[in-house]
């Protein structure tokens, strides 16, 4: 008896953690079991679009149940952090991470830390579209046209950290008015707007959608799983993502929180993504960029300023001017 004590001691001393994911569910499934092997503590994961998170953190401010919010859009991350609903860590890895991972963290006051980025596109159905005699989308504009009329998906950025990515984007790339008359335009053309970021290009390899607006790494994932998909960077340059990642504040485990940061910051974690089929492009520098990631560097890439649209206001004022002005719209 004392024997099996003694034994069963360690593992219950190592706790739990309450694991909140915004990344592909198959992503946090694996890295919730593999940090759980590794660490003996019992991980409890939910996965949520980033902006559901964020709501979630908020509403439970008072009395948190999350202990860590792993992946998801880094905007909502930001405005978290702004918000007093994330804690300050500065993780020792910090150094082995890229610029604009730690950027992200300075941003923050170090509340929040890239983890992954990826870039904003279109994903198509190859087969739908041909069978359509539909040209494949090049550019934000070819969206607008007639033969996408009820063609396209993207989420709902209320939900979806993709979503606000996309809403963010065209307003760097047009200017704010010229980009709500875009999305005003593009409502006729958009079938649904679903929560999940992930949900239109899922859509699209099923073929119950043309097109998607999405991740263009989650393209690549469909394309594999053997449907026939592709995607396409639009012409006038477009956006991308700080994938990240935040302790929350008054987090009831917070010595496992930490340790599942700095652990989610080596390159053996970061290559789980890819081994779960997730091809963003990872945060420490060691850590192998998948062969299938697109690649980064030949992306014509806004200069996202994540600052800016990471602010609390700032991601308040454009969901709700969208939901106000397009949402609406019949
Ligand atoms: N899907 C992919 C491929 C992502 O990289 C991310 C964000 O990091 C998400 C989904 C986030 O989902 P959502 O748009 O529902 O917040």
């Amino acid at each position: 008896m004392l024997g099996l004590g003694a034994l069963a001691a360690p593992a219950a001393a190592q706790g739990s953690l309450n694991l909140y994911c915004s990344a592909q569910v198959e992503w946090c499934q694996a890295a919730a079991n593999a940090f759980a092997k590794e660490t003996g503590i019992r991980v409890s994961m939910s996965q949520k679009g980033s902006g559901e998170v964020l709501a979630q953190i908020r509403a439970e401010a008072q009395n948190p149940r999350g202990d860590i919010w792993y992946g998801g859009t880094g905007d909502p991350h930001l405005q978290a952090a702004e918000d007093n609903l994330t804690a300050e860590y500065r993780s020792p890895m910090l150094d082995q991470l890229y610029d604009w991972a730690q950027k992200q963290a300075r941003d923050s006051q170090y509340r929040t830390v890239g983890i992954y980025a990826g870039a904003l596109g279109f994903g198509f159905n190859t087969e739908l579209l041909a069978r359509r005699n539909i040209t494949p989308p090049a550019c934000w504009r070819d969206l607008l046209t007639p033969p996408f009329r009820n063609e396209i998906q993207m989420a709902n950025p209320q939900s979806s950290g993709t979503a606000y990515v996309m809403i963010a984007t065209m307003v760097q790339v047009m200017g704010e008015e010229a980009a709500f008359d875009y999305l005003k335009q593009l409502h006729r053309n958009i079938n649904a707007y679903p929560r999940s970021g992930t949900a239109p290009v899922k859509a699209v390899a099923r073929g119950e959608t043309g097109v998607s607006i999405s991740f263009v790494h989650d393209v690549v994932t469909e394309r594999l799983g053997g449907f026939p998909a592709q995607f396409a960077l639009p012409c006038e340059g477009t956006g991308y993502e700080i994938g990240s990642m935040s302790i929350i504040r008054g987090s009831r485990n917070e010595r496992n929180a930490r340790r599942f940061y700095d652990w989610a910051l080596t390159p053996a974690a970061q290559q789980i993504g890819a081994e779960a089929k997730s091809f963003q492009t990872p945060s420490n520098r060691s850590t192998p960029v998948p062969a299938e990631a697109p690649q980064m560097s030949q992306i014509r890439l806004i200069d996202y300023d994540f600052a800016k649209y990471g602010t609390s206001a700032e991601r308040r004022r454009l969901i709700e001017r969208w939901d106000r002005e397009v949402n609406s719209l019949p």
